[in-house]
């Protein structure tokens, strides 16, 4: 073992693979369960896009969270893992007709609308095969999230959601529909958030519309306020469980809800990402004329993050005590934006070293391309190496 590594284990095995710490995972898990356990009425669906790897949807599933889907293949994977359809969400702005049709045949929780012809299409659909689709509306709160401006989504000008103005009008046009029943609202206003602050500008756009609603006599059995919990990149020892209990505790105590009304969350990152760690080698140490690059054999493909938004990984060599030196860590593909950290400090760096890239739990595997014809990486969990 060096730190919280099982290396004797990883020497037998081809890198660049993905470790999961599923005790990490076990015990995140335990904690969201208590947490979200203290606030009545409330569930979590774990956002499978940040990662659909089957063991560690497994593991999610058997802590009793739901799903949240964005397509039909998130669908098939969280039903392939054992999820109860009855506890799968359907969010996405293109949903096709098959996806459509998939969640319609398995009677999932509901459909997360995000615009009229998309409402029209699920009641044609759910006509065609003589059932009542359940849907929620996305709405666009138009709360600005202190993050990376690619991962904002709940400003007003945007793809996602209908906008603050709309919804009562799209209500009451899915009132008229005989095969949707509206049974909530649905909002997400980012990712990687850090600031209660920016939840709690959600919690109060969510008071005025439920406000709102009640003069003009609009039911809002559910409450979906979407996922976005950032984590810590800088120190994924340090904090490697999210404060669940601020979270939780900012919307149950901020949004001032009616009898009865549901509280849903769609966690991704903050589930999953501290268990993941992407393991590489090194290929290759080479001196350039002011710095010393280390190539690895891993790259964007199997880790796109560093390239698409300069997100910041940290980096160890679990191979080595030496001093520390300073390096590029870069991959092997042919683009520029092939850098997994800049002027990183590691323990000196030797061809064969083992780098560890942390906090990649969470929109890595998933995201990983066969880019160059490579191969896509593997998958272990600490019980695959017992
Ligand atoms: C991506 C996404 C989530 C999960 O976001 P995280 O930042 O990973 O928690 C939840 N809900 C919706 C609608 C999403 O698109």
């Amino acid at each position: 073992m060096k730190g919280q590594f099982p290396i004797e284990k990883f020497g037998a095995l081809q890198t660049p693979f993905y470790y999961y710490d599923t005790q990490l995972l076990r015990q995140t898990l335990s904690i969201i369960r208590a947490e979200i356990g203290k606030i009545d009425n409330a569930v979590e669906h774990y956002a499978v896009k940040a990662n659909a790897n089957q063991q560690v949807l497994r593991i999610i599933r058997e802590y009793g969270l739901g799903a949240d889907c964005v397509s039909g293949g998130e669908i098939k994977a969280a039903l392939q893992a054992g999820f109860s359809p009855d506890k799968i969400v359907f969010a996405g702005v293109g949903k096709a007709d098959w996806e459509i049709n998939l969640g319609l045949e398995h009677d999932i929780f509901c459909f997360n609308v995000e615009s009229i012809p998309e409402l029209e299409i699920i009641n044609e659909l759910a006509a065609a095969k003589g059932v009542v689709a359940k849907v929620e509306f996305r709405v666009n709160p138009d709360v600005k999230a202190h993050t990376h401006t690619n991962i904002t989504t709940g400003l007003a000008e945007n793809k996602f959601g209908i906008s603050l103005n709309d919804v009562e009008r799209v209500i009451a046009m899915a009132q008229q529909m005989q095969h949707v029943k509206f049974i909530g609202l649905h909002f997400h206003i980012g990712s990687q958030i850090l600031d209660m602050g920016d939840f709690a500008a959600l919690c109060n756009r969510v008071n005025e519309l439920l406000t709102q609603f009640e003069k003009h006599h609009i039911q809002v059995e559910n409450i979906n306020v979407g996922g976005g919990l950032g984590i810590d990149y800088q120190h994924p020892n340090r904090q490697s469980i999210p404060d669940f209990c601020e979270y939780f505790k900012t919307f149950n105590s901020l949004i001032k809800r009616r009898d009865g009304q549901m509280l849903h969350f769609e966690l991704g990152r903050a589930v999953v990402a501290q268990c993941g760690t992407l393991i590489s080698k090194v290929l290759y140490v080479k001196q350039g004329t002011n710095k010393q690059f280390a190539i690895l054999d891993a790259g964007m493909t199997d880790l796109i993050r560093p390239a698409l938004y300069q997100a910041y990984h940290k980096i160890e060599n679990i191979s080595s005590e030496l001093p520390v030196e300073t390096y590029d860590v870069v991959g092997p593909i042919c683009e520029s934006s092939d850098v997994f950290g800049k002027a990183v400090d590691l323990n000196k760096v030797q061809r064969g070293d083992l780098l560890a890239i942390r906090s990649a739990g969470a929109y890595g595997e998933i995201m990983a391309s066969q880019y160059n014809c490579r191969e896509l990486p593997r998958s272990y969990t600490t019980e695959d190496l017992l």
